[in-house]
């Protein structure tokens, strides 16, 4: 349906040990080997070097669920986008809704992230998203603007296009609530359109938007056939490999 390949990612969030890991991921490799779609395992930082190996040779890609922006130095407790890049991870999650509001995320911060991870060859996912008050409120555009423009301020067209955008509402994810297929276009669409407006409509076009709040393998048909929607960044249900597969096949 699109120009773009479509990306399913799993956000692992604080679950999976490493054993764990290795487990679900080794179930799921020949699961999705033949997915038309990239296919891709965002996990917890202990988890990465299990995760890489097991994956080796397979169609699965690993991400992590973050990273600082500085290099090195005093940041206890944080990983740089230096050590993934130097472990061989592709990707990494930023500005999930969850660092925002439990971690005191900002968009500042949410920015800084982002240029290190693209400095270091990282490919960002990064995640927008409205509150519940806010889509009452009816200001669901503006709030996704702003953190479009704050989240990529300063990062050059190019890096942009290696930018992955999860729209992600926050009222949808782990609540069992998904947005409807078209609230989901609509809100895809006009990140679609911010981007061109900031970037120019071929850059808009070559990225890939996501769509993430309580996909599963029951209502991702209808999301992912949108034209706007280019794959799903997935909590709860990548955590078993029969519920992540049927979302990669319908990709
Ligand atoms: C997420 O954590 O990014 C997410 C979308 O979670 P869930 O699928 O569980 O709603």
């Amino acid at each position: 349906k699109s120009k773009r390949k479509a990306i399913i990612a799993g956000n692992w969030k604080m679950n999976k040990t490493p054993s764990e890991a290795k487990a679900l991921l080794t179930e799921l490799a020949p699961m999705v080997k033949d997915a038309d779609c990239e296919v891709i395992a965002c996990v917890p930082f202990v988890d990465l070097t299990v995760a890489l190996e097991a994956t080796e040779g397979t169609n699965i890609q690993i991400g992590a669920e973050n990273c600082h922006w500085e290099e090195s130095g005093a940041f206890t407790g944080e990983i740089s986008a230096k050590m993934l890049a130097e472990m061989g991870v592709p990707y990494v999650v930023l500005g999930h809704s969850e660092r925002r509001q439990y971690f005191g995320e900002t968009d500042e911060t949410v920015n800084k992230r982002t240029k290190a991870a693209l400095a270091h060859g990282l490919k960002p996912i990064v995640c927008v998203g409205e509150l519940l008050w806010e889509r009452e409120c009816d200001i669901t555009e503006e709030v996704i603007a702003r953190q479009i423009k704050l989240d990529l301020f300063d990062v050059s067209a190019e890096d942009v296009k290696k930018t992955v955008i999860a729209y992600e509402p926050v009222w949808a994810i782990g609540t069992g609530k998904t947005a409807t297929a078209d609230q989901a276009e609509e809100v895809c669409a006009f990140i679609r359109a911010t981007l061109a407006k900031l970037y120019g409509q071929e850059v808009a076009d070559a990225v890939t938007i996501q769509y993430g709040g309580s996909m599963n393998a029951g209502n991702c048909e209808e999301l992912l056939s949108k034209t706007d929607v280019d794959g799903g960044l997935i909590g709860g249900a990548s955590l078993v490999a029969e519920k992540f597969q049927p979302i990669v096949a319908a990709a």
